[in-house]
């Protein structure tokens, strides 16, 4: 595995790699590498053949200080999980490296409504600060697959989004990966970290709230069935900022139970100082 600092370096070899005719599998992350990461990883390696990481905890994205002061740096165990994964590329760039004219100056995307729901309604500017830099990792990554998870499913559409509006829909193909869980459902997460054990061991409540909506959905009326789903997650001293219910392909709020359409349940909750999030599509 070849470690990069620099944008321009990492761009050079991947050229040259694309000019030899690999194709190259992109996944970006913040680092605190954890199963969930590694499936994308070894994902791009399946499809690709040439898998690139990148670990970079970009500061435009957080909303919140302390989260970003608290986000978990574990960067030996991360390179170790890598190259037993068969990465064949590491970029590891600096704030400087990635921000050379400061955090402040910088372009803004159009995003529709993607930007004023659910995480963009509780985490104002974060979905900007999540295509600012993806859009620079990948004018550095040059992929032509870019994988990421559903873990993060409004970031999904956002980024599918930004490849449209920043005219690179034709060249970098995205691929959603399928949530990885621990055993007793809680969502992987990079914050779990975070998290005591009897904290953990709560936060599964966020999972079974999901399968009680994916459960009930069809039968009970779903204002009813949200405020139902909310009480076993502060049941468990979760705090939720929302329970949504929305359409799959556009995250506008859902009102029948008897839609033909995809649905996606969301919740993004603390537990303690931490924020989790997870969804569901619903069956
Ligand atoms: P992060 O390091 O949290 O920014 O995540 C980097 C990538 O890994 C994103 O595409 C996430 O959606 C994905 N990811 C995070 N957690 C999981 C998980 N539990 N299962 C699958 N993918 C995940």
């Amino acid at each position: 595995m070849v470690i990069f600092k620099r944008s321009g370096a990492l761009r050079e070899y991947l050229q040259a790699k694309k000019n030899a005719g690999l194709t190259i599998g992109f996944v970006p992350t913040m680092g605190a590498l954890h199963a969930g990461h590694i499936s994308l990883l070894r994902e791009a390696k399946t499809q690709t053949g040439f898998a690139v990481a990148s670990i970079f905890v970009n500061p435009t994205q957080f909303n919140d200080p302390k989260d970003f002061e608290k986000y978990p740096i574990t960067i030996e165990s991360d390179v170790k999980q890598l190259l037993e994964a068969g990465c064949d590329a590491l970029f590891l760039p600096t704030v400087k490296e990635m921000y050379p004219d400061g955090t402040k100056a910088t372009q803004h995307y159009d995003l529709g409504s993607l930007e004023t729901v659910l995480e963009g309604e509780f985490r104002p500017g974060h979905f900007q600060g999540v295509c600012t830099i993806v859009h620079r990792l990948l004018k550095a990554a040059i992929p032509d697959k870019l994988f990421m998870g559903q873990k993060d499913y409004q970031q999904c559409m956002v980024i599918r989004r930004l490849l449209q509006v920043s005219g690179l829909e034709d060249h970098v193909a995205l691929d959603i990966s399928p949530t990885r869980r621990e055993e007793t459902g809680l969502a992987m997460s990079s914050r779990n970290m975070r998290l005591s054990p009897e904290e953990k061991e709560k936060a599964i409540a966020i999972y079974q709230a999901l399968q009680f909506i994916n459960k009930h959905w069809r039968e009970i009326p779903l204002p009813e069935l949200k405020q139902k789903a909310w009480q076993l997650l502060t049941a468990k001293d979760l705090r939720p900022d929302y329970v949504a219910i929305v359409d799959a392909n556009d995250l506008t709020v859902v009102e029948n139970n008897d839609t033909k359409q995809q649905v996606v349940a969301l919740i993004a909750a603390f537990m303690g100082e931490v924020r989790l999030i997870d969804n569901l599509l619903l069956t």
